[in-house]
C-alpha cells in the first residue's frame, strides 16, 4: 500500500483461529491492512502484532498516536465461540421449571446431530452426544406454570427456588440462570425467583450474577432460549472479561472510547452490551457486511461471498442487496433463536490436513486442520501432516519468501517429504500430479458447495457476482469459480483482510424482538383489526424505549437513531415465519394493519415465488421487533481514473514455474500493491501480497479496475 498521511479513525481487528487481520480506516477513507499469527494465550500480543504490521505500511503514524487519533475500535473473533467448543466456560447452576429439567441434556436432535459428517451420521454408533453446559447436579425444577395467555395456572413455589438457591451456591457455581416455560408471554415468576436467588446470595455475602431467560431472550421456543440464557452466562461473561482486558491494552496506549464488537445480524455494539452471546460468530459476518458495502457501491445487489482462510471455506449470499437472516441457527452444536447472517462453513481451507486411506486410495481433505500452531509441514514448526498449503508450496503457487511477508519462511524440502510419503506414494502417482489433483479437489468441494448455496435459493448462477477473498481465496479462485457461470468474479488487494474490512463497515445496530400470538382470521372486521393494531404498536414503543436506553447508555448519540420496526408473521398454521418491516413507524389503525399484511404477503410471494398466496387461511403475527441504528464513519470505496493496460515495470517482480493441468508453465510475478486501476495482468502470472497471493493459471487475466477490485476473466470458456 501507497504511504499515508493522514488521521486514522477506524481500527477492526478479526481475530481469527489462524490469523489475526488488521484494518485501519483513515480520515480520507483511504485504509491499511496487516496481519500476524493469533496468539490464543493472551491474544493482545498477536492483535498488537497485527496492528504494528500495519502500521508498518504508513509512515504516518506511530502506535501511540494512532490510538490517540482513533474514534472507533472494534474487535471481532472466535473466543466465545472456542470457549463454547472447548467447554472452559462458567459454572452454572439452572432453576427450571419442573418436568423441564432435562431439556438442556436432551438438548434438540437437530444440534446433536450438526456439524456430523455424512459417513458420521450413516454410522450412528460413532454419534457423541455433545455434553451439556451445565452438569444435571446442577439443575434444580421448581413447581410453577403460566398459560399460555400469561395468566398464572400454578403460583411459583418460593420455597422450592429458595432450597435450590441454597444447594446450588454450596456446588460452587459461578452464576445462576433461571428459565421458566411461559415467560415471554409473563415473566413474573423468573423476576421473584431472582429475589429470592439474590435475597440468597445476599445472605451468604457473595455476590454472583443471575441471567433471566425472559431479559435474554423473551421469545417463544424454551429450547433455543434457554439455550440464548446459558450461553450468555456461560461463554459470553467470561469474553467480556476477555475484550475489556483488550479494551485496558488500548486505552494504556491512548484510546478514548469503548471497544466495540459485532453482533450476527451486521450491527456494532459496545462490548458491555448485555447480550453478548449475539456476537458468537462475528468474524465472519464481518465479510458479508463488507461484501454488501462494496457490492453496493459498485452496483453488485447479487454476490456470493467466499472467504477461503487457514481452517474453513465460508460462503453466503447477498440478494438483491440484502444478506438473508436466519432466525434459528445452530451455532458451534447449540440450536439459537438469534437471528444470523445466513452463512455457511466447510471445514476445508488451505490449512486443511490431506489424508488417503491406504487401502482403498481415496483422498479425504480434513476436516481437521494444521491452523497456526503446529501449521503445515512446510512453516517447520513440529507439524508432521502433509496440507493443502504443502501442496500450493509444491506446485509454484506460494512464494517461500513471502509468506506473512517473509515473516515465515517456507521449506519446500519438507513440503515435498511429506506429500511424497502421506499422498502420492500411497497413490502410486507422480507426485506434482499428486499434489494437483489434491487442490484441485479441495477447489471442487469448495465449487460444489457455491453451487449448492446458490441453487438452494432457486436463483441462476448467471445473476450473481462472486467475491473471493480470505488469505488463501485468490490463490484458488480460479479453481473453484471454475465452469460456475457468475456475471464477474472479484477479489480484492485488501482480501486478507476482508472480514476485518467489513467489520469497519458496520453501524452501531442493536435488534430487539419480542414473542406474542395475535390472530387475524381472513374475515376479521375493523374492530379487530384496531385491537390487533394497537397491540402491535404498544409492544413496539416498549421495544424502541429499551432501544434507546441502551444505545444512550453506549454513550450514542440519540438524536441520530433511526428505528425500524418488523414483524415475523405466518399465515395461520403455517410453522414458521417470514420477517417484513413495517411501511410505517407505527401501525396508528386498521388500514396501518392492511398495508403491514400486504407488504408481507408481497415478501411472502418473492422468496416462494412458486407457491401461490394463501390469505384465505388468515394471518399470525408471532414475533414483533425493532432494529435500532446510528451511523458510523466508513472505508470509502472510490472510482480512480483509469490508467494503461500496462502495469509500471516496477510492478514485475519477476518469473517462476507453476504447474497446472499436470505441466509446468513459466509464470510473471507481480507486486499487488504496484499495480494500478486499468492495469492487466494475463496468466501464467502470480500476484503477490504480504499476506495473500492472486493466481492466474494459463488462459486467465486479470484487470484491476476504477473501483481497485480485480475482476478474474477465463480467456476459453471452461
Ligand atoms: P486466512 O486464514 O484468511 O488468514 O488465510 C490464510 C491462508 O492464506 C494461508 O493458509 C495461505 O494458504 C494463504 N496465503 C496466500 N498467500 C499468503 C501470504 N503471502 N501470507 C500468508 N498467507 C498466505
Ligand atoms: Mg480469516
Amino acid at each position: 500500500m501507497t504511504t499515508v498521511a493522514k488521521q486514522p479513525l477506524v481500527l477492526g481487528i478479526d481475530a481469527g483461529g489462524t490469523m489475526t487481520d488488521t484494518f485501519i480506516v483513515f480520515n480520507d477513507g483511504t485504509f491499511v491492512i496487516g496481519k500476524a499469527a493469533t496468539t490464543p494465550h493472551d491474544e493482545a500480543v498477536g492483535f498488537m502484532e497485527s496492528v504494528e504490521d500495519a502500521l508498518s505500511y504508513t509512515d504516518a503514524t506511530d502506535r501511540a498516536q494512532l490510538f490517540k487519533d482513533l474514534e472507533v475500535a472494534l474487535y471481532a473473533g472466535t473466543t466465545m465461540l472456542n470457549t463454547l467448543l472447548s467447554r472452559t466456560g462458567q459454572r452454572l447452576g439452572l432453576i427450571i421449571t419442573k418436568g423441564f429439567e432435562d431439556t438442556l441434556l436432551h438438548g434438540r436432535g437437530m444440534q446433536s446431530w450438526a456439524e456430523y459428517s455424512y459417513p458420521d451420521r450413516l454410522h450412528a454408533a460413532t454419534h457423541v452426544h455433545p455434553s451439556p453446559l451445565i452438569p444435571k447436579a446442577c439443575i434444580r425444577g421448581i413447581t410453577e406454570r403460566i398459560d399460555q395467555f400469561g395468566k398464572i395456572a400454578i403460583p411459583l413455589y418460593e420455597h422450592e427456588v429458595e432450597a435450590a438457591a441454597q444447594e446450588l451456591l454450596q456446588q460452587k457455581v459461578e452464576g445462576f440462570c433461571i428459565c421458566f416455560l411461559m415467560s415471554y408471554v409473563n415473566n413474573q415468576h423468573e423476576l421473584r425467583a431472582q429475589e429470592i436467588v439474590q435475597a440468597v446470595l445476599d445472605q451468604a455475602g457473595t455476590q454472583l450474577p443471575i441471567f433471566l431467560s425472559s431479559t435474554v431472550r423473551p421469545v417463544m421456543r424454551e429450547g433455543s432460549r434457554l439455550n440464548s440464557t446459558v450461553v450468555e452466562a456461560y461463554a459470553a461473561a467470561p469474553v467480556r472479561r476477555h475484550l475489556h482486558k483488550i479494551e485496558d491494552v488500548i486505552h494504556e496506549q491512548g484510546f478514548r472510547n469503548p471497544l466495540q464488537t459485532i453482533l450476527s445480524y451486521g450491527g456494532l455494539a459496545n462490548i458491555r452490551y448485555p447480550r453478548l452471546h449475539e456476537t458468537l460468530i462475528s468474524g465472519p459476518v464481518g465479510g458479508m457486511l463488507g461484501a454488501q458495502y462494496v457490492g453496493e457501491i459498485i452496483g453488485a445487489t447479487n454476490v456470493v461471498v467466499s472467504d477461503l482462510g487457514g481452517t474453513s471455506f465460508d460462503i453466503g449470499a447477498i440478494t438483491s442487496g440484502r444478506a438473508p437472516i436466519n432466525g434459528e441457527p445452530t451455532l458451534a452444536r447449540f440450536k439459537f433463536n438469534l437471528p444470523t447472517i445466513d452463512l455457511e462453513s466447510i471445514g476445508a481451507g488451505a490449512g486443511t490436513i490431506v489424508k488417503v486411506d491406504p487401502h482403498t486410495g481415496k483422498v479425504e481433505l480434513g476436516p481437521e486442520s494444521a491452523g497456526s500452531s503446529p501449521g503445515p509441514v512446510c512453516f517447520d514448526m513440529g507439524g508432521t501432516r502433509a496440507t493443502i498449503c504443502d501442496c500450493d508450496l509444491l506446485l509454484g503457487y506460494l512464494n517461500p519468501d513471502n509468506f506473512l511477508g517473509g515473516k515465515v519462511r517456507l521449506k519446500p524440502d519438507l513440503a515435498l517429504e511429506a506429500v511424497r510419503e502421506q499422498i502420492t506414494d500411497l497413490l502410486g502417482v507422480d507426485i506434482y500430479d499428486g499434489a494437483e489433483g489434491v487442490v484441485r479437489l479441495l477447489e471442487t468441494e469448495a465449487r460444489e458447495a457455491l453451487r449448492r448455496t446458490v441453487s438452494a435459493r432457486g436463483f441462476d448462477v448467471s445473476e450473481y457476482y462472486l467475491m473471493a477473498y480470505g488469505g488463501a481465496g485468490p490463490l484458488h479462485v480460479a479453481g473453484y469459480s471454475r465452469g460456475l457461470g457468475f456475471t464477474g468474479v472479484l477479489t480484492f488487494p485488501y482480501a486478507a483482510a476482508f472480514s476485518a474490512f467489513g467489520c469497519t463497515t458496520a453501524d452501531y445496530m442493536h435488534r430487539y424482538e419480542r414473542s406474542l400470538h395475535l390472530d387475524v382470521p381472513a374475515d376479521a372486521d375493523d374492530a379487530h383489526k384496531e385491537q390487533v393494531a394497537a397491540a402491535i404498536d404498544q409492544a413496539w414503543n416498549e421495544l424502541a424505549q429499551t432501544a434507546s436506553e441502551d444505545m444512550e447508555q453506549e454513550g450514542r448519540d440519540i438524536s441520530r437513531l433511526r428505528l425500524v420496526p418488523f414483524a415475523m408473521i405466518r399465515y395461520a398454521g403455517q410453522l414458521t415465519d417470514v420477517e417484513v418491516v413495517s411501511p410505517q413507524p407505527r401501525l396508528e389503525n386498521a388500514r396501518g394493519l392492511e398495508r403491514l399484511l400486504a407488504d408481507w404477503e408481497s415478501e411472502y410471494e418473492r422468496i416462494n415465488r412458486r407457491v401461490s398466496r394463501y390469505a384465505q387461511a388468515g394471518f399470525t403475527v408471532f414475533e414483533l421487533g425493532m432494529l435500532a441504528m446510528i451511523p458510523k464513519v466508513k472505508p470509502q470505496i472510490t472510482r480512480q481514473p483509469l490508467l494503461g493496460r500496462e502495469p509500471a515495470r516496477t510492478a514485475r517482480r519477476g518469473e517462476r514455474r507453476i504447474y497446472w493441468e499436470g505441466r509446468w508453465s513459466e509464470a510473471s510475478v507481480w507486486d499487488m500493491e504496484a499495480l494500478l486501476p486499468g492495469n492487466e495482468v494475463v496468466g501464467p502470472a502470480v500476484i503477490e501480497h504480504p499476506a495473500t497471493t492472486f493466481l492466474l493459471p494459463p488462459d486467465h487475466y486479470t484487470v484491476l479496475d476504477e473501483w481497485n477490485i480485480f475482476h478474474l476473466h477465463a480467456t476459453e470458456a471452461h
